[in-house]
């Protein structure tokens, strides 16, 4: 498991429909809302 930058909820990698890559990390997370608040401003949330 690994937690959702952005809730902080915990995320299943293999499951995980949503997911994004920055700085070379890949970063999962729970819902499409999740991801789209940490792709407008990864570097506020890292
Ligand atoms: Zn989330």
């Amino acid at each position: 498991m690994v937690k959702d930058p952005i809730c902080g909820m915990n995320v299943e990698e293999k499951a995980a429909g949503f997911k994004s890559t920055y700085q070379g990390k890949i970063y999962y997370f729970c819902s499409p809302s999740c991801k789209e608040d940490f792709d407008k401003a990864p570097s506020k949330v890292i």
